[in-house]
């Protein structure tokens, strides 16, 4: 008997899941999705009773198969691992190469803001931003610099991203407008072109702001919390008031007027603020956003915004209720504005499998306006996490350490976990905040992942055996 026809296989590591009456497997080491037929199901199931490779082909020649088409199956589903055997190697998680290069600069215009926010992690009570003696507003200068930065550090990259950022961003508009002119310029000269977007708080939007981002294809992410009675409680001005009212006329009118990009929001959930669908349909319906993001606020267990357990479940148990009808249109060929959902499914359609939860300090950086490079925006300012500076460049000593602890390789508490592909630990920034070390993995959230990883899951099983076409759109899409 050859050393092929006497080899015993194993599971591999995967997560089952049914879906519109189909099974499928989410191959974890791949971070792929593999539907199971009738034959390769059967195939699965004389595996687990331990049967070798010459009795599986001979058990599907019994069902009709030529042998050549039995071993084929078989094969298949070995170089696919949902089987391994003893000399199946380990699905290697991808490197990215040392000199990966930069897609996205988040410059953070100012680290100044209008708004007291209470649980800001800029100026909130788990601040990582050390800005004392530094630059309260960035200067033309260093922006140039940023920009210069970004192109020479994005290899062949056509088309880069730069996201203007704060404090609250439009607070240093002016220097937004000259950046946006030096930066076309720059890149045109070069054959390239840059995409723009800008989070902010709404605030300070005007006709003319309005205007010049729509004339300039500027995506624009609104920080907002829902209705007056919820948006108010903790995003105020420092006198304690409210920030609705100012707010929400501004919002309309950069929804009928800004025409040449899709405005969204962006939700921190928090203590007390927890009810999303209501917010929801504040936000997409009363207002017009095209999609609505929710993320629990990032924070330490023990401050009075901090989500609970009980209130993370009810958030999931409203993350199902949207989830829901997120299926509901996408089998219609609609597309929902639960953007919790979308950006899951781009990540599943594109068979992310990652190395480190998100792109700070590989194809991401943020620059304060002191000019210092921090792994992303959340990290500007604060000295513990400099990477580097504008005018000399990256620290790659220090970029090496911040990715080395960040890999995936080194969460020990992730390697058997299926969510991890998605998951990789979850964001530095809150594990800092947390466990103090950006490397540590988000073990407080496991179960809520996992719960909702396999929600997505089971809505991409179902939408690709009901209405595969609708997924393609997802092939371009980033998270932000
Ligand atoms: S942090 Fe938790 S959910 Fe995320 S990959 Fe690790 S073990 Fe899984
Ligand atoms: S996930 Fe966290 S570390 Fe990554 S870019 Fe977002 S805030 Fe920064």
């Amino acid at each position: 008997m050859t050393a092929t026809e006497a080899r015993v296989y194993t599971p591999g590591e995967f997560k089952e899941f049914d879906a519109a009456g189909e099974t499928f497997l989410y191959l974890v080491p791949a971070g792929a999705i593999f539907q199971l037929d009738e034959t390769s199901r059967l195939v699965l199931d004389l595996v687990k009773q331990g049967m070798p490779h010459d009795q599986l082909v001979a058990a599907l020649t019994e069902k009709g198969y030529s042998i050549g088409d039995a071993e084929e199956i078989v094969h298949e589903l070995h170089m696919s691992r949902a089987i391994i055997s003893a000399d199946t190697k380990p699905e290697p998680v991808a490197e990215p190469p040392a000199d990966f290069p930069l897609m996205t600069l988040v410059l953070n215009l100012t680290n100044q803001c209008n708004l007291s926010c209470q649980y800001c992690y800029e100026f909130g009570e788990d601040k990582v931003a050390t800005p004392e003696g530094k630059p309260k507003f960035m200067d033309y200068e260093t922006a140039k610099q940023s920009i210069d930065y970004l192109l020479a550090s994005s290899g062949e990259r056509e088309t880069v991203h730069v996201t203007f950022f704060g404090g609250e961003t439009l607070m240093n508009f002016p220097l937004l407008k000259q950046v946006v002119t030096y930066a076309n310029e720059t890149a045109a000269a070069q054959g390239r072109s840059i995409d723009f977007s800008l989070t902010t708080n709404a605030t300070l939007l005007t006709p003319q702001i309005v205007e010049f981002l729509s004339e300039n294809k500027i995506g624009v992410t609104v920080s907002m919390d829902g209705p007056p009675e919820l948006h108010d409680k903790l995003r105020v001005f420092a006198n304690g008031k409210g920030s609705y009212d100012i707010i929400a006329p501004r919002v309309r009118a950069l929804i009928a007027n800004h025409k040449t990009r899709p405005i969204t929001c962006r939700v921190t959930l928090t203590n007390g603020v927890t009810d999303v669908v209501r917010i929801y349909r504040h936000l997409k319906d009363e207002l017009g956003f095209h999609e609505i993001g929710f993320a629990p606020v990032t924070t330490s267990p023990d401050r009075l915004y901090a989500i609970n357990e009980p209130g993370m479940h009810g958030v999931l148990k409203q993350f199902h209720i949207l989830a829901d009808e997120w299926l509901e249109y996408a089998l219609r060929g609609e597309m929902h504005g639960f953007s919790n959902v979308s950006d899951t499914m781009a990540e599943l359609y594109q068979g992310v499998n990652k190395s480190h939860p998100c792109g700070a300090g590989l194809g991401l950086v943020g620059v304060g306006p002191s000019g210092d490079i921090a792994p992303c925006h959340r990290f500007v300012d604060s000295d513990t996490h400099v990477l580097g500076h504008i005018s000399t460049g990256m620290d790659k000593e220090k970029q090496q350490d911040f990715l080395g602890r960040g890999h995936i390789n080194t969460k020990y508490d992730c390697h058997t976990c299926f969510a991890r592909p998605l998951c990789a630990g979850g964001c530095h920034h809150e594990a800092y905040v947390r466990y103090g070390d950006t490397g540590h993995p988000n073990l407080h959230y496991c179960d809520w992942i996992r719960e909702w990883t396999e929600t997505c899951l089971k809505i991409y099983g179902t939408v690709s055996a009901k209405n595969p076409a609708f997924l393609e759109q997802f092939a371009e899409r980033k998270a932000l």
